[in-house]
């Protein structure tokens, strides 16, 4: 049986090369030149299970309002004519409810986890280097900070997952390079969590894939897809057609149009975010564990001899044009933390679109078309949820037990209206 997985970021690789381990044919087709060109390339590269969660939850909304009239926002909201932004962020507010957010973060969780376990059994038979490093440290500028943090505790606590709520002093201990001169109320460390270069992972899990047979058609995207009754027959791209037994849509914040075309409506939105990548210059004031600036948002991870900075939410501005405002967020928190560890100034600049879905989990499994399948919505951790996601993915299309509940994790959710 041949598979046709449209989309080449680091869920439709994982997805491609778990349906190959099955023994399906498969063949990745991908508008861009090569794999992991889009969200997938400049992320912050956190795989965290801890930090796996909805960004609807409760008190966020207020918050948000606060950022956005603050100088240096994590948030930009940009209100336009568009009713699918109006849409979504109703949706949204509905899912910050206590309630909701516990649901939502369990299943982000579950799969989450499940991923964290893939990777692992992956890195282990493969050996496959990723720029991966452990340990994650939390840095809260504030008192104020510290006590938003403590229901975040109990949840690590319960999920029995090893985390410490530092002091200052402590954290200064932990990483030595955080300067003297920025404010710091404490830290929470999560020493199992890892980072990695999503974009490498992406490539080394292509040539395995490659290796065992896959085919990856570059410069190709798929303009349409044509039906046989309730059956997909082809897809139409800007490089001819292609017929397949089955079809996965794994296209990421794009996904809408064909979505549509498989009878899928999905308040799928694209939110921006940004990224800098500098050089390390002085390894001495350069932190060897990973840190996210919870005022701002940014995370600061560690990948090989460079710095990855990272952060922002922008709603309501479809194109991928980079914005010097949120450049400048990202290069303040740098800058407040580790002054003299890289080279700012030739940082290199990123955006990419989260897939984001209103309540937080992805979509993964059947549609109404029977051959075609979903792996789309992952948001702010799709990195994370990846190599869950994809196993899962494959094992559904087999129709073998997934290892997982697929609770919360499929368009059942969404099929009607009000559904948990
Ligand atoms: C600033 C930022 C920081 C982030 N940090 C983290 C993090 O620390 N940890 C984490 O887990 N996640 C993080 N994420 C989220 C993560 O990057 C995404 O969830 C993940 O990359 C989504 O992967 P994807 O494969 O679905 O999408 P993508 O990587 O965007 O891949 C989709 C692919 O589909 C292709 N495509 C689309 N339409 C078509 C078509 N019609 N024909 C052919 N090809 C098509 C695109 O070209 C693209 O290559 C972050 C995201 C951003 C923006």
């Amino acid at each position: 049986m041949h598979v046709l997985v449209v989309g080449a970021g680091v869920i439709g690789v994982t997805t491609a090369f778990e349906l190959r381990s099955r023994g399906f044919e498969v063949t990745v087709v991908e508008r861009q030149r090569g794999v992991a060109r889009e969200a997938s390339y400049g992320n912050a590269g956190v795989l965290s299970t801890a930090y796996a969660g909805p960004w609807a939850q409760p008190g966020m909304p207020s918050k948000v309002l606060r950022y956005l009239l603050s100088g240096a926002s994590p948030v930009i909201f940009r209100p336009s004519f568009d009713p699918a932004q109006w849409r979504w962020l109703a949706r949204w507010l509905g899912e910050c409810r206590l309630a909701r957010f516990r649901l939502n973060k369990q299943r982000m969780q579950r799969l989450a986890e499940y991923s964290r376990t893939v990777l692992h059994e992956l890195r282990s038979r493969h050996s496959i280097d990723y720029e991966q490093a452990q340990g994650w440290l939390q840095l809260f500028r504030t008192d104020a900070d510290v006590e938003r943090a403590r229901p975040s505790l109990e949840l690590l606590g319960q999920s029995g997952t090893a985390h410490r709520l530092l002091d200052a002093g402590q954290c200064r201990v932990l990483e030595p390079a955080l300067v003297d001169g920025t404010p710091l109320a404490g830290g929470l460390h999560l020493p199992d969590e890892e980072t990695g270069n999503c974009a490498y992972f992406t490539r080394r899990i292509m040539d395995l894939a490659a290796a065992d047979g896959v085919a990856f058609r570059f410069d190709a995207a798929v303009t349409d897809l044509a039906f046989d009754g309730n059956r997909f027959v082809q897809a139409r791209t800007a490089a001819g057609t292609i017929a397949a037994d089955a079809l996965v849509i794994a296209t990421g914040a794009d996904s809408g149009r064909l979505l549509r075309r498989a009878g899928v409506r999905l308040p799928l939105y694209p939110v921006k975010g940004y990224s800098l990548t500098a050089r390390i210059t002085r390894l001495e004031f350069a932190p060897l564990v990973s840190v996210m600036d919870e005022a701002f948002k940014v995370a600061v991870t560690r990948m090989g001899n460079r710095l990855r900075i990272a952060g922002t939410a922008e709603l309501g501005n479809r194109r991928l044009t980079v914005r010097d405002a949120a450049l400048g967020t990202l290069l303040k928190v740098a800058r407040d933390w580790f002054p003299g560890a890289a080279d700012y100034g030739q940082a290199q600049p990123w955006v990419g679109a989260r897939p984001m879905l209103p309540d937080g989990p992805p979509v993964l499994g059947v549609t109404p078309v029977a051959n075609v399948y979903l792996n789309v919505g992952h948001g702010s951790t799709g990195w994370a949820m990846a190599c869950g996601s994809a196993r899962l993915l494959a094992d559904i299309v087999a129709g073998r037990e997934p290892q997982i509940d697929l609770e919360g994790l499929t368009l059942e959710r969404y099929a009607r209206r009000g559904k948990a």
